[in-house]
Protein backbone atom coordinates (compact mmCIF):
# COMPACT_ATOMS: atom_id res chain seq x y z
CA UNK A 1 0.00 0.00 0.00
CA UNK A 2 1.20 3.37 -0.70
CA UNK A 3 0.10 7.26 -0.39
CA UNK A 4 0.57 8.31 -4.08
CA UNK A 5 -3.04 8.33 -5.63
CA UNK A 6 -5.37 10.42 -7.83
CA UNK A 7 -7.09 13.28 -6.54
CA UNK A 8 -9.26 15.72 -8.74
CA UNK A 9 -6.98 14.23 -11.91
CA UNK A 10 -3.90 15.07 -9.76
CA UNK A 11 -1.47 13.14 -7.84
CA UNK A 12 -1.48 13.50 -4.81
CA UNK A 13 1.71 12.39 -1.81
CA UNK A 14 -0.26 11.68 0.75
CA UNK A 15 -2.20 15.32 0.84
CA UNK A 16 0.28 17.36 -1.56
CA UNK A 17 -0.54 17.43 -4.98
CA UNK A 18 3.13 16.26 -6.97
CA UNK A 19 2.91 19.58 -9.64
CA UNK A 20 2.66 21.96 -6.63
CA UNK A 21 5.98 20.40 -5.32
CA UNK A 22 7.41 20.80 -8.61
CA UNK A 23 6.22 24.21 -8.70
CA UNK A 24 8.26 24.79 -5.87
CA UNK A 25 11.33 22.74 -6.11
CA UNK A 26 11.54 22.08 -10.14
CA UNK A 27 12.43 18.76 -12.26
CA UNK A 28 13.65 15.89 -11.94
CA UNK A 29 13.06 15.47 -7.71
CA UNK A 30 12.30 12.10 -5.66
CA UNK A 31 9.30 12.17 -3.38
CA UNK A 32 8.86 10.05 -0.99
CA UNK A 33 5.95 9.56 1.70
CA UNK A 34 6.73 9.14 5.67
CA UNK A 35 3.26 7.72 5.97
CA UNK A 36 4.07 4.67 3.64
CA UNK A 37 7.19 4.22 4.88
CA UNK A 38 5.91 3.92 8.88
CA UNK A 39 3.50 2.12 7.66
CA UNK A 40 5.64 -0.47 5.66
CA UNK A 41 8.41 -0.33 8.88
CA UNK A 42 4.88 -1.26 10.68
CA UNK A 43 3.64 -4.04 9.02
CA UNK A 44 7.15 -5.83 8.75
CA UNK A 45 7.64 -5.28 12.92
CA UNK A 46 3.88 -6.46 13.63
CA UNK A 47 4.95 -9.45 10.90
CA UNK A 48 8.36 -10.74 13.91
CA UNK A 49 5.86 -9.67 16.52
CA UNK A 50 5.55 -12.88 17.96
CA UNK A 51 9.53 -13.41 18.39
CA UNK A 52 12.34 -11.34 19.94
CA UNK A 53 13.92 -9.76 16.82
CA UNK A 54 15.35 -6.32 15.52
CA UNK A 55 14.78 -5.11 12.06
CA UNK A 56 18.03 -3.34 10.82
CA UNK A 57 16.51 -1.26 7.43
CA UNK A 58 19.28 -1.80 4.98
CA UNK A 59 20.58 2.03 4.69
CA UNK A 60 21.86 1.52 1.26
CA UNK A 61 18.21 1.11 -0.25
CA UNK A 62 17.93 4.87 0.74
CA UNK A 63 20.21 6.53 2.81
CA UNK A 64 19.03 10.07 3.14
CA UNK A 65 19.33 11.22 6.71
CA UNK A 66 15.43 12.08 6.83
CA UNK A 67 14.09 8.63 6.07
CA UNK A 68 16.66 6.94 8.33
CA UNK A 69 15.73 9.63 11.20
CA UNK A 70 12.03 8.63 10.53
CA UNK A 71 12.26 5.02 10.68
CA UNK A 72 14.83 5.22 13.79
CA UNK A 73 12.07 6.66 15.48
CA UNK A 74 10.03 4.17 14.76
CA UNK A 75 11.96 1.70 15.88
CA UNK A 76 14.08 0.55 13.15
CA UNK A 77 17.93 0.02 13.56
CA UNK A 78 20.12 -0.44 10.90
CA UNK A 79 22.30 -2.59 8.59
CA UNK A 80 25.45 -0.44 7.09
CA UNK A 81 27.59 -1.60 4.58
CA UNK A 82 30.19 1.05 4.40
CA UNK A 83 31.98 3.71 6.70
CA UNK A 84 29.97 6.58 5.46
CA UNK A 85 26.24 4.99 5.99
CA UNK A 86 28.39 4.24 9.55
CA UNK A 87 28.57 8.21 9.37
CA UNK A 88 24.98 9.00 8.73
CA UNK A 89 22.99 6.58 11.38
CA UNK A 90 25.80 8.09 13.99
CA UNK A 91 24.62 11.33 12.92
CA UNK A 92 21.30 10.61 13.31
CA UNK A 93 21.77 9.31 16.67
CA UNK A 94 21.53 5.73 16.48
CA UNK A 95 22.99 3.67 19.44
CA UNK A 96 25.72 1.26 18.34
CA UNK A 97 23.39 -1.63 19.80
CA UNK A 98 20.91 -1.24 16.76
CA UNK A 99 23.51 -1.02 14.03
CA UNK A 100 25.00 -4.60 12.25
CA UNK A 101 27.67 -4.05 9.36
CA UNK A 102 27.85 -6.29 6.29
CA UNK A 103 29.78 -5.81 2.80
CA UNK A 104 32.80 -7.91 1.49
CA UNK A 105 35.42 -5.07 1.93
CA UNK A 106 35.43 -3.83 5.07
CA UNK A 107 38.60 -1.94 5.22
CA UNK A 108 40.57 -1.21 8.35
CA UNK A 109 39.14 2.29 8.97
CA UNK A 110 35.65 0.87 8.98
CA UNK A 111 36.30 -1.83 11.05
CA UNK A 112 37.97 0.61 13.63
CA UNK A 113 35.04 3.55 14.03
CA UNK A 114 32.71 0.75 14.10
CA UNK A 115 34.53 -0.95 17.28
CA UNK A 116 34.52 1.87 18.64
CA UNK A 117 31.45 2.95 18.06
CA UNK A 118 30.21 -0.42 19.48
CA UNK A 119 27.91 -2.09 16.91
CA UNK A 120 26.00 -5.00 17.64
CA UNK A 121 27.52 -7.48 15.32
CA UNK A 122 29.65 -7.62 12.09
CA UNK A 123 28.82 -10.00 9.36
CA UNK A 124 31.86 -11.34 8.26
CA UNK A 125 32.40 -12.17 4.80
CA UNK A 126 36.02 -13.57 4.96
CA UNK A 127 38.45 -15.55 6.28
CA UNK A 128 40.90 -12.82 6.13
CA UNK A 129 38.17 -10.74 7.23
CA UNK A 130 37.84 -12.52 10.16
CA UNK A 131 41.63 -11.98 11.46
CA UNK A 132 41.49 -8.82 10.56
CA UNK A 133 38.64 -8.09 12.94
CA UNK A 134 40.45 -9.83 15.84
CA UNK A 135 43.89 -7.85 15.06
CA UNK A 136 41.71 -4.17 15.47
CA UNK A 137 39.89 -5.34 18.29
CA UNK A 138 42.99 -6.77 20.08
CA UNK A 139 44.61 -2.95 18.87
CA UNK A 140 41.72 -1.11 20.71
CA UNK A 141 41.57 -3.51 23.86
CA UNK A 142 37.81 -4.73 22.78
CA UNK A 143 35.95 -8.03 21.69
CA UNK A 144 34.25 -7.54 18.40
CA UNK A 145 31.12 -9.43 17.88
CA UNK A 146 30.73 -10.86 15.14
CA UNK A 147 28.23 -13.38 13.15
CA UNK A 148 29.49 -15.16 10.10
CA UNK A 149 27.61 -14.54 6.96
CA UNK A 150 27.34 -17.96 5.34
CA UNK A 151 26.58 -18.39 1.46
CA UNK A 152 24.12 -21.17 1.39
CA UNK A 153 24.12 -21.75 -1.76
CA UNK A 154 20.97 -21.79 -2.93
CA UNK A 155 19.31 -19.79 -5.99
CA UNK A 156 16.98 -16.64 -5.01
CA UNK A 157 15.74 -17.13 -8.87
CA UNK A 158 15.90 -13.16 -9.26
CA UNK A 159 17.91 -10.96 -11.51
CA UNK A 160 21.14 -12.21 -11.32
CA UNK A 161 22.96 -8.64 -10.62
CA UNK A 162 21.05 -9.06 -7.15
CA UNK A 163 21.13 -12.91 -6.44
CA UNK A 164 23.83 -13.10 -4.07
CA UNK A 165 23.27 -16.61 -2.17
CA UNK A 166 24.93 -18.89 -5.05
CA UNK A 167 28.37 -20.46 -4.82
CA UNK A 168 29.59 -18.03 -7.66
CA UNK A 169 28.45 -15.12 -6.12
CA UNK A 170 31.54 -12.72 -3.96
CA UNK A 171 29.51 -12.84 -0.97
CA UNK A 172 29.93 -14.94 2.22
CA UNK A 173 31.38 -17.73 3.66
CA UNK A 174 31.05 -21.08 1.67
CA UNK A 175 28.60 -23.35 3.39
CA UNK A 176 31.09 -25.86 3.75
CA UNK A 177 34.01 -24.02 5.14
CA UNK A 178 31.43 -22.58 8.24
CA UNK A 179 32.14 -25.45 10.79
CA UNK A 180 36.00 -24.78 10.76
CA UNK A 181 35.26 -20.76 10.48
CA UNK A 182 33.50 -20.81 13.48
CA UNK A 183 35.66 -23.78 15.32
CA UNK A 184 38.46 -21.10 14.55
CA UNK A 185 36.69 -17.32 15.32
CA UNK A 186 35.87 -19.41 18.69
CA UNK A 187 39.63 -19.68 19.18
CA UNK A 188 40.27 -16.17 18.75
CA UNK A 189 40.68 -13.76 21.68
CA UNK A 190 38.89 -10.93 20.09
CA UNK A 191 36.42 -11.95 18.95
CA UNK A 192 32.65 -12.50 20.33
CA UNK A 193 30.59 -14.80 18.31
CA UNK A 194 27.35 -13.84 18.01
CA UNK A 195 25.56 -15.79 15.40
CA UNK A 196 25.28 -16.37 11.87
CA UNK A 197 24.36 -14.51 8.86
CA UNK A 198 22.40 -15.04 5.73
CA UNK A 199 21.61 -13.13 2.58
CA UNK A 200 20.76 -14.73 -0.85
CA UNK A 201 19.18 -11.46 -2.70
CA UNK A 202 17.29 -9.02 -3.53
CA UNK A 203 13.64 -8.58 -5.10
CA UNK A 204 12.94 -12.12 -4.06
CA UNK A 205 9.08 -12.89 -5.46
CA UNK A 206 8.25 -16.84 -3.90
CA UNK A 207 9.39 -17.72 -0.49
CA UNK A 208 11.04 -21.20 -0.74
CA UNK A 209 14.51 -19.84 -1.23
CA UNK A 210 14.20 -17.97 1.68
CA UNK A 211 12.73 -21.63 3.43
CA UNK A 212 15.77 -23.17 1.41
CA UNK A 213 18.25 -20.83 2.83
CA UNK A 214 16.93 -21.04 6.55
CA UNK A 215 16.61 -24.91 6.88
CA UNK A 216 20.43 -25.08 5.64
CA UNK A 217 21.77 -22.45 8.05
CA UNK A 218 19.63 -24.10 11.09
CA UNK A 219 21.71 -27.40 10.13
CA UNK A 220 24.17 -25.47 10.66
CA UNK A 221 23.28 -23.98 14.03
CA UNK A 222 22.51 -26.85 15.48
CA UNK A 223 25.66 -28.54 14.42
CA UNK A 224 27.23 -25.69 16.22
CA UNK A 225 25.72 -25.92 19.53
CA UNK A 226 26.66 -30.01 19.49
CA UNK A 227 30.26 -28.38 20.02
CA UNK A 228 29.62 -25.99 22.52
CA UNK A 229 29.19 -22.98 19.88
CA UNK A 230 26.11 -21.14 21.33
CA UNK A 231 24.62 -18.73 18.70
CA UNK A 232 22.45 -16.15 20.12
CA UNK A 233 21.80 -14.23 17.16
CA UNK A 234 20.06 -15.44 13.92
CA UNK A 235 20.07 -12.57 11.01
CA UNK A 236 18.24 -13.44 7.79
CA UNK A 237 19.12 -10.40 5.47
CA UNK A 238 16.61 -8.65 3.34
CA UNK A 239 15.73 -9.51 0.26
CA UNK A 240 11.82 -9.43 0.14
CA UNK A 241 10.82 -8.18 -2.89
CA UNK A 242 7.83 -5.46 -4.00
CA UNK A 243 5.37 -5.37 -6.89
CA UNK A 244 6.77 -3.08 -9.40
CA UNK A 245 4.37 -4.26 -12.14
CA UNK A 246 0.41 -6.22 -12.57
CA UNK A 247 2.16 -9.57 -12.50
CA UNK A 248 1.67 -12.38 -9.41
CA UNK A 249 2.70 -9.95 -6.53
CA UNK A 250 5.43 -11.10 -4.40
CA UNK A 251 4.21 -12.89 -0.82
CA UNK A 252 3.27 -9.93 1.58
CA UNK A 253 5.58 -9.83 5.10
CA UNK A 254 3.41 -11.33 6.92
CA UNK A 255 3.54 -14.60 4.50
CA UNK A 256 7.25 -14.30 4.75
CA UNK A 257 7.29 -14.46 8.76
CA UNK A 258 5.20 -16.99 8.71
CA UNK A 259 7.25 -19.41 6.16
CA UNK A 260 10.01 -18.53 8.29
CA UNK A 261 9.28 -18.40 12.12
CA UNK A 262 7.72 -21.83 11.29
CA UNK A 263 11.16 -23.09 10.66
CA UNK A 264 12.81 -21.73 13.85
CA UNK A 265 10.36 -22.80 16.13
CA UNK A 266 12.36 -24.71 19.22
CA UNK A 267 14.94 -22.37 18.55
CA UNK A 268 16.10 -19.76 20.89
CA UNK A 269 17.60 -17.29 18.66
CA UNK A 270 17.15 -13.21 18.25
CA UNK A 271 16.31 -12.75 14.93
CA UNK A 272 17.60 -9.98 13.12
CA UNK A 273 15.82 -8.68 9.35
CA UNK A 274 17.43 -6.08 7.32
CA UNK A 275 14.88 -5.26 4.63
CA UNK A 276 15.59 -1.93 2.43
CA UNK A 277 13.52 -2.51 -0.74
CA UNK A 278 10.10 -3.80 0.75
CA UNK A 279 10.08 -0.42 3.28
CA UNK A 280 10.95 2.21 0.91
CA UNK A 281 10.57 1.29 -2.69
CA UNK A 282 7.38 1.74 -3.19
CA UNK A 283 7.05 4.83 -0.89
CA UNK A 284 9.06 6.78 -3.55
CA UNK A 285 8.49 8.17 -7.11
CA UNK A 286 10.48 10.20 -9.45
CA UNK A 287 8.63 13.08 -10.87
CA UNK A 288 10.06 14.46 -14.00
CA UNK A 289 9.01 16.74 -16.79
CA UNK A 290 8.40 16.34 -20.72
CA UNK A 291 10.74 18.52 -22.32
CA UNK A 292 10.28 16.97 -25.83
CA UNK A 293 8.02 14.57 -27.97
CA UNK A 294 9.73 13.23 -30.81
CA UNK A 295 8.72 11.06 -33.36
CA UNK A 296 10.63 8.70 -35.43
CA UNK A 297 9.84 6.31 -38.06
CA UNK A 298 8.27 3.70 -36.11
CA UNK A 299 8.58 4.87 -32.47
CA UNK A 300 7.61 8.26 -30.55
CA UNK A 301 9.82 8.93 -27.76
CA UNK A 302 8.88 11.16 -24.76
CA UNK A 303 12.06 12.79 -23.68
CA UNK A 304 12.28 14.03 -19.76
CA UNK A 305 14.25 15.54 -17.65
CA UNK A 306 15.12 13.19 -15.26
CA UNK A 307 17.60 10.36 -17.23
CA UNK A 308 19.71 7.04 -16.36
CA UNK A 309 21.92 9.07 -14.13
CA UNK A 310 18.94 9.97 -11.82
CA UNK A 311 17.48 6.52 -11.86
CA UNK A 312 19.52 3.74 -13.05
CA UNK A 313 17.47 0.84 -12.41
CA UNK A 314 15.94 0.14 -16.38
CA UNK A 315 19.66 0.55 -17.48
CA UNK A 316 21.50 -1.49 -14.76
CA UNK A 317 18.36 -4.67 -14.65
CA UNK A 318 15.90 -3.84 -17.51
CA UNK A 319 13.91 -3.09 -14.30
CA UNK A 320 10.06 -1.92 -14.83
CA UNK A 321 8.62 1.15 -13.29
CA UNK A 322 5.33 1.92 -13.68
CA UNK A 323 4.49 5.36 -15.27
CA UNK A 324 1.61 8.08 -14.63
CA UNK A 325 0.61 11.33 -15.91
CA UNK A 326 0.79 13.83 -12.69
CA UNK A 327 -1.94 15.55 -13.73
CA UNK A 328 -4.32 13.19 -15.92
CA UNK A 329 -6.89 13.90 -18.96
CA UNK A 330 -9.47 11.70 -20.09
CA UNK A 331 -10.84 11.38 -23.45
CA UNK A 332 -7.03 10.88 -25.15
CA UNK A 333 -6.09 7.32 -26.81
CA UNK A 334 -3.16 5.30 -25.26
CA UNK A 335 -0.69 5.04 -27.12
CA UNK A 336 2.87 3.23 -27.14
CA UNK A 337 5.70 4.94 -26.47
CA UNK A 338 9.78 4.82 -25.35
CA UNK A 339 9.98 7.18 -22.15
CA UNK A 340 13.71 7.99 -22.49
CA UNK A 341 16.82 10.42 -20.57
CA UNK A 342 18.52 12.93 -21.72
CA UNK A 343 21.45 11.16 -21.81
CA UNK A 344 24.14 10.30 -24.40
CA UNK A 345 23.49 6.00 -24.13
CA UNK A 346 20.63 4.06 -25.23
CA UNK A 347 20.68 2.66 -22.12
CA UNK A 348 18.74 5.38 -20.75
CA UNK A 349 15.31 5.09 -20.59
CA UNK A 350 12.63 4.62 -18.18
CA UNK A 351 9.60 2.25 -20.38
CA UNK A 352 10.30 0.67 -23.80
CA UNK A 353 7.10 -0.18 -25.86
CA UNK A 354 5.04 1.19 -23.37
CA UNK A 355 1.27 1.92 -23.49
CA UNK A 356 0.29 5.44 -22.30
CA UNK A 357 -1.75 7.90 -21.97
CA UNK A 358 -0.47 10.28 -24.02
CA UNK A 359 2.02 13.07 -23.11
CA UNK A 360 2.60 16.93 -24.05
CA UNK A 361 5.54 18.88 -24.31
CA UNK A 362 5.79 20.40 -20.57
CA UNK A 363 3.84 17.86 -19.03
CA UNK A 364 4.88 16.11 -15.55
CA UNK A 365 5.01 12.25 -14.99
CA UNK A 366 5.53 10.10 -12.30
CA UNK A 367 8.04 7.29 -11.92
CA UNK A 368 6.38 4.60 -9.77
CA UNK A 369 8.68 2.42 -7.32
CA UNK A 370 11.48 4.27 -7.17
CA UNK A 371 12.05 4.72 -3.20
CA UNK A 372 14.65 2.18 -3.03
CA UNK A 373 18.04 1.77 -5.32
CA UNK A 374 17.21 5.53 -6.56
CA UNK A 375 18.63 8.13 -5.51
CA UNK A 376 21.33 6.30 -3.91
CA UNK A 377 22.42 5.41 -7.02
CA UNK A 378 22.02 8.76 -8.55
CA UNK A 379 25.34 10.07 -10.39
CA UNK A 380 26.47 13.06 -12.08
CA UNK A 381 27.53 11.54 -15.67
CA UNK A 382 26.98 14.14 -18.53
CA UNK A 383 27.72 16.70 -15.56
CA UNK A 384 24.36 16.91 -14.40
CA UNK A 385 23.56 17.33 -10.86
CA UNK A 386 21.57 15.26 -9.00
CA UNK A 387 18.00 15.60 -8.45
CA UNK A 388 16.31 17.19 -5.40
CA UNK A 389 14.79 14.91 -2.58
CA UNK A 390 11.59 15.89 -1.01
CA UNK A 391 10.16 14.23 2.12
CA UNK A 392 6.25 14.33 2.80
CA UNK A 393 4.01 14.05 5.78
CA UNK A 394 0.20 14.89 5.98
CA UNK A 395 -0.21 18.52 3.79
CA UNK A 396 3.64 19.50 4.42
CA UNK A 397 6.25 18.82 2.05
CA UNK A 398 10.41 19.02 3.34
CA UNK A 399 13.03 19.29 0.28
CA UNK A 400 15.45 16.98 2.43
CA UNK A 401 18.44 17.25 -0.30
CA UNK A 402 18.10 20.18 -1.83
CA UNK A 403 19.11 19.88 -5.65
CA UNK A 404 23.11 20.01 -6.18
CA UNK A 405 24.12 22.66 -7.90
CA UNK A 406 26.73 23.05 -11.01
CA UNK A 407 29.09 24.67 -8.70
CA UNK A 408 29.04 21.97 -6.20
CA UNK A 409 29.26 19.61 -8.87
CA UNK A 410 32.50 21.78 -10.55
CA UNK A 411 34.28 22.61 -7.41
CA UNK A 412 36.16 19.36 -6.62
CA UNK A 413 38.00 19.52 -10.03
CA UNK A 414 41.58 21.35 -10.74
CA UNK A 415 43.17 22.85 -13.50
CA UNK A 416 47.04 21.78 -13.39
CA UNK A 417 49.55 24.66 -12.40
CA UNK A 418 50.17 26.66 -15.40
CA UNK A 419 53.44 26.26 -17.56
CA UNK A 420 52.85 22.41 -17.31
C1 LIG B 1 21.15 -5.03 -0.10
C2 LIG B 1 21.17 -5.78 1.16
C3 LIG B 1 20.01 -5.85 1.95
C4 LIG B 1 18.69 -5.26 1.55
O1 LIG B 1 18.13 -5.93 0.45
P1 LIG B 1 16.66 -5.56 -0.02
O2 LIG B 1 16.45 -6.43 -1.22
O3 LIG B 1 16.64 -4.12 -0.36
O4 LIG B 1 15.73 -5.91 1.08
C5 LIG B 1 20.10 -6.50 3.16
N1 LIG B 1 21.27 -7.07 3.58
C6 LIG B 1 22.39 -7.01 2.83
C7 LIG B 1 23.63 -7.64 3.34
C8 LIG B 1 22.37 -6.38 1.60
O5 LIG B 1 23.49 -6.35 0.87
Amino acid sequence: MDHFHYLDDRIHCEEVPLDQIAEAVGTPFYCYSAKTLTHHLAVFQQAFAKTTHLICYSVKANSNLAVLDLLARNGAGFDIVSGGELERVRRIGCPGNKIVFSGVGKTREEIRQALRHGILMFNVESRSELYRIDTLAGELGVKAPVALRINPDVDPKTHPHISTGLKRNKFGIPYHNALELYRNAAQLSHIHIMGLDCHIGSQLTTLSPFVDALKRVLTLVSALKREGIHLTHLDLGGGLGIPYDQSRPPPLPDHYAGALLQELDGFDLTLILEPGRVIVGNAGVLVTRVEYIKDNEDKRFIITDAGMNDLMRPALYNAYHGIQPVVRRFGEEETVVDVVGPICESGDFFARDRLLPPFAEGDLLMVRSAGAYGFVMSGNYNTRPRAAEVLVQGNRFTVVRRRETLDELLNHETLLPQGS
